[in-house]
């Protein structure tokens, strides 16, 4: 059968089922071969009531001593099974009065599930069950058990009977090889069908350990695929956005030389090296695609300004797009102070200013008269017109989406042209991780932060010590320099965080007489957002209370004190954003990281982490082994959490041979491309027309 049919052409596959599979992301028997298990479960082996021990997810069997409906606080089903050695309870909250029949006095079952300690002894609550025949000796499962990713309305034992279907239905021609034989045996991995024959049905003696580590040659097969796949996809858009010509910009001149001319110091060597890789590209007339990445306070914002010289001596516009309005604010002010003096006007567009601020900002842009524009996304929006758009600047792009990075350079065409594009990212991931995420990018690195740094000294203390923090705070502040305080993330409510920081504010007010106190938080109005933000920029205010809206960008370099409280409950990278807050001036700087106790293993090791380096690469290095991949790139960074087989760390060693493979297809197998990157990235519209 081919794979391209609709799953409605299995038995049983009706038009309800076929909208909830849809949520899957299947559609068509191909989807469901595709469609591979997250992870196994061991119930070839059925245990022992006598032996089965809290905590242990197994299969039993046993029959049924009795079914009762009882009410404890809500109305539950308990059934008392028993099989010589031992007993066991089933719990059921929901329950039809067909399974209350099925599982009448007697009847012999088979199930599976987390055994825990009950009031009556053990018990698994809502088991996965079926009925057996009481008479015949039962053999237990053959294969090691599939779980797939649920969804609503389709159970795991449904998935697994389609997945059976499709596999039966399809032969040996069916299912497409689309790795050409050379890499194939370069890989030394099994082919496809039987790869996906194996995960989907493991025979009996397959190594069960190697399986559920992932690390059998079948998995390796598949994910080898995989990661070749999104590969390909970040490659093909890059051929797609390069085969529009874009604007080539005559050479860095007077602009430029104006700028350099008002700083007050010397560009570093990475800065350097940087801007040269962009300057030379923005000369040619195919669209750069460029990512710069440097740690936090290595001064990116200067070489965004510098390449921006380049297009606007042109005659041309740029965008500069930044993840929050903070910054967006941060950042116009920065250009407004570079390149006013120099006659050129920087135009201010985000989501949340005034009607007539609005209009103006988005009138000189559709005029041309500001060749400057600076925002959030709202740069993006459907009636943002530019008149002349050459280069897009995306900063921190790890806050934004990998969809609005590619919708972004949609937006960014016209009259057959695509804007350069330079992206700027804080979040330092390791080599061959940014390999895998970022292959449709030019990579420049800046190694090196401005000389006369101090490294920041990194504290971590239990909150019970805060009186302490605050002496700290005084005493900072008296030498003349400011401090932040961070507030506790609270639960997932949204109104909690800007409460904590209200009362955090109010108490350190009380606290620090002396000193003057502000507060920002994402729920405050634009405008007195920005208020409070200058006047601690201006140095009006010594301590800056805020919510995690400072964590990106914010450049305040006289602050040389960070207080991160809650900062247990903060994942890595945050934690590194937001310690590069300071460290940003001459003044030597310190970051205390206030805990809540009892820490778990997990805090205490990544609080261990943010002590002992303040290198983002190592920081993310760190990360990734505490974390794995999934998390530390999200979807929300590139997209490749969706990896139905790859893991990114595990796998990592896959990667070069991918990359090669990549190319090798890429040159010699174009036809085979577009039918791989379907199969796994799916209906990606956004990856290009790769149909
Ligand atoms: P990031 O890379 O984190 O975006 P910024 O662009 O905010 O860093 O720069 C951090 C600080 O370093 C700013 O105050 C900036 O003015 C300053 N800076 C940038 N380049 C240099 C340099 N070459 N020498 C000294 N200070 C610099
Ligand atoms: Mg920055």
């Amino acid at each position: 059968m081919s794979l391209s049919r609709p799953v409605t052409v299995l038995r049983g596959v009706g038009d309800t089922l076929a909208v909830r599979l849809r949520a899957l992301g299947v559609e068509t028997i191909q989807d469901l071969l595709f469609l591979l298990p997250l992870r196994y479960e061991d119930r070839t082996r059925v245990v022992p009531l006598g032996e089965l021990r809290a905590g242990q997810r197994a299969a039993v069997e046993g029959k049924v001593l009795l079914t009762e409906v009882v009410f404890r606080g809500r109305r539950q089903m308990l059934c008392k099974i028993a099989d010589g050695s031992g007993f066991l309870t089933l719990r059921f909250f929901y329950f039809t009065a067909q399974q209350q029949t099925g599982l009448a006095r007697g009847a012999r079952i088979r199930c599976f599930g987390e055994a825990r300690r009950g009031p009556m002894g053990l018990e698994i609550v809502h088991p996965e069950y079926r009925r057996i025949d009481p008479n015949a000796a039962q053999a237990p499962e053959e294969h090691l058990t599939p779980i797939y990713p649920g969804t609503e309305g389709v159970t795991q034992g449904r998935l697994r009977l389609l997945v059976g279907l499709a596999l039966d239905q399809t032969g040996a021609g069916d299912i497409k090889d689309w790795l050409p034989p050379s890499v194939l045996a370069d890989s030394r991995l099994p082919s496809l069908r039987d790869a996906l024959l194996y995960v989907h049905r493991p025979p009996a003696d397959a190594p069960v350990d190697l399986l559920l580590s992932g690390r059998h040659p079948a998995q390796r097969r598949l994910a080898f695929e995989e990661l070749l796949a999104h590969q390909l996809s970040l490659k093909l858009l890059r051929q797609r956005i390069q085969s529009d010509p874009g604007w080539p910009l005559a050479s860095n001149g007077a602009l430029k030389q104006g700028l350099l001319a008002a700083l007050p110091f010397r560009l570093t060597k990475g800065q350097r090296r940087a801007l040269l890789e962009i300057e030379s590209d923005l000369k040619e007339s195919k669209p750069m695609l460029r990512l710069v990445q440097g740690d936090v306070g290595c001064g990116k914002t200067l070489v965004a300004a510098l390449a921006a010289t380049q297009a606007v001596q042109t005659g041309r516009q740029v965008a500069l797009m930044a993840p929050t309005e903070l910054l967006a604010d941060q950042h116009a002010q920065n250009f407004r102070h570079w390149f006013e003096p120099l006659g050129v006007a920087v135009a201010l567009l985000t989501g949340r200013q005034s009607g007539k601020a609005r209009s103006a900002a988005l009138q000189g842009i559709r005029e041309g008269r500001a060749p400057i524009a600076v925002g959030t996304h709202a740069l993006f929006q459907e009636n943002v017109e530019f008149s002349a758009l050459a280069l897009v600047i995306v900063d921190e792009q790890h806050r934004f989406g990998v969809h609005q990075r590619l919708s972004l350079r949609e937006k960014g065409a016209s009259g057959g042209h695509q804007p350069h594009q330079l992206i700027m990212t804080a979040t330092p991931i390791p080599r061959t991780l940014a390999m895998t995420a970022y292959a449709d990018l030019d990579v420049s690195v800046i190694d090196e932060l401005p000389p006369g740094r101090t490294p920041v000294k990194t504290v971590v203390l239990t909150e019970a010590r805060r009186d302490e923090v605050v002496q700290r705070i005084r005493t900072a502040c008296l030498e003349g320099r400011q401090a932040y305080w961070v507030c506790p993330l609270i639960d997932e409510s949204e109104e909690m965080p800007f409460q904590a920081a209200e009362e955090t504010a109010a108490a350190l007010s009380v606290a620090l007489p002396n000193l003057s106190v502000g507060l920002v938080h994402g729920r405050m109005t634009p405008k007195a957002k920005e208020g409070t933000m200058r006047r601690f920029k201006e140095g009006k205010l010594q301590l800056l209370v805020a919510t995690t809206v400072i964590e990106v960008g914010v450049d305040v370099p006289n602050a040389t004190l960070m207080v991160i409280e809650n900062a247990e409950r903060m994942g890595l990278a945050q934690l590194h954003q937001l310690r590069g807050r300071v460290g940003r001036g001459q003044h030597a700087s310190s970051c205390l990281l206030l805990y809540r106790s009892p820490l778990s293993s997990l805090a205490r090791q990544r609080l261990a982490v943010m002590r002992d380096t303040n290198d983002g690469f190592e920081v993310a290095r760190r990360d990734l082994e505490l974390r794995g991949p999934g998390e530390l790139l999200g979807t929300r960074q590139t997209g490749l959490a969706q990896m139905r087989v790859a893991d990114l760390l595990r796998d990592a060693d896959l990667l070069p041979r991918v990359q090669i493979a990549a190319e090798t297809l890429l040159r010699d197998w174009p036809l085979h491309v577009a039918p791989l990157v379907s199969r796994w990235v799916g209906h990606a519209e956004q990856y290009g027309r790769v149909g």
